[in-house]
């Protein structure tokens, strides 16, 4: 990323830019072009809607955390009819209910977050584009906190457009976004009539890519990060970052639990990339996260909604590894000690190990 500026329409770069395409898709699942634009993961989500409405038209949007309800507010503001589905946070979307309502609706898309991030739950996809596979409803999906992280099989289920950003599992600083659209999405893309757009416009992106260019400046040196970390996870091997995450996930849930802090969602669809952890009455989110900065400095989340000082949410995403959640655990230990919490010291760090070595 810090190689002097190559030209974003010389050939150098173009190299990158197909070669960054080619190692992307097979993390998305997906044969489809891949559109990249200078944006945080929201731009996108922003894109994805206003690309494939038309005036009037009707969306269908999960709303199970705060994402969803981002979703909402993005597609009020460009006058979209919106219908929710409104699910419990910290439970998943059910296809059975998707399929229902779509039934008995008149939708342009279902749009639904892969991976809440703000409650740690992933949604079936492959349910959800099953019942919607023969309507002519779309499947708007951001992947933001899941791609790269969790598997991600774009045309298989039949996601019509799939968003994501660098700064999450794709292990690049923030400011670029990534997006693929299917076939079936493509012609309500071009169709005459779809609302105003220009920037994110994906007819303008799709006459680019036959050129593998992008329509204005790509930030070329995000992209070249892209790359470099694409072959990171390729290095290691797809498979084995997927179940990574799920081992290392899976024995920080574990740890927290022995700790007192069980995952926040009663659900078997946890996230492997942000586990979400309820905080007990006695203790305080917010100081939980900051003894953990001013002692360790080490980053991690609270909540910045309805869920604020009640959930603590730790990343497992990207090139998290077994010792890292086992040197977090400590630390929090140490933290949750410092806060007049009782526990017997190892607690957390033994509880993770035994699960590390169930998987
Ligand atoms: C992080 C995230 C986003 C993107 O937010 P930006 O700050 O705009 O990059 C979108 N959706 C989900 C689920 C996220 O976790």
């Amino acid at each position: 990323m810090a190689r002097p500026m190559l030209s974003h329409r010389g050939p150098e770069f173009t190299a990158i830019l197909r070669r960054c395409e080619e190692l992307l898709q097979p993390v998305m699942g997906t044969r489809n072009r891949i559109f990249f634009f200078a944006s945080s993961g929201t731009g996108m989500m922003e894109a994805g809607l206003i690309n494939i409405l038309a005036p009037g038209e009707r969306l269908l949007i999960a709303t199970h955390g705060m994402f969803g309800e981002r979703f909402v507010e993005i597609a009020k503001a460009f006058g979209a009819q919106v219908d929710t589905l409104d699910i419990p946070w910290g439970c998943a979307p059910d296809p059975a209910e998707v399929q229902r309502r779509v039934a008995a609706g008149d939708y342009r898309a279902v749009v639904v977050v892969h991976n809440e991030s703000s409650t740690g739950v992933v949604a079936d996809l492959a349910g959800i584009g099953a019942v919607l596979r023969d309507t002519p409803a779309l499947l708007v999906v951001d992947s933001v906190s899941g791609l790269g992280g969790i598997e991600m099989r774009q045309d298989e289920w039949g996601v019509d457009i799939l968003v994501s950003a660098s700064q999450k599992c794709l292990i690049c600083p923030p400011g670029l976004g990534v997006v693929s659209m299917s076939p079936k999405a493509w012609s309500v893309v071009q169709r005459p009539g779809g609302l105003p757009r220009f920037y994110w416009d994906f007819r303008k992106a799709q006459a680019s890519v036959e050129k593998m260019e992008t329509p204005f400046t790509t930030p070329v040196a995000l992209v070249a990060g892209l790359h470099e970390a694409l072959g990171m996870i390729h290095e290691e091997g797809l498979t084995q970052v997927l179940t990574r995450h799920r081992r290392v996930s899976y024995a920080l849930q574990a740890g927290c639990t022995a700790l007192g802090l069980p995952p926040f969602a009663q659900t078997p669809d946890l996230s492997a990339t942000v586990v979400c952890l309820q905080v007990p009455e006695g203790l305080s989110g917010k100081e939980i996260v900051r003894g953990l900065y001013q002692r360790h400095g080490t980053v991690i989340a609270g909540s910045r909604n309805k869920l604020a000082g009640k959930v603590i949410r730790i990343g497992t995403m990207g090139r998290c590894t077994a010792g890292d959640i086992l040197t977090d655990l400590h630390h929090l230990e140490e933290t949750l000690q410092s806060l007049n919490w009782p526990i017997a010291p190892g607690t957390g760090v033994s509880a993770a190990s035994e699960a590390l070595h169930e998987r």
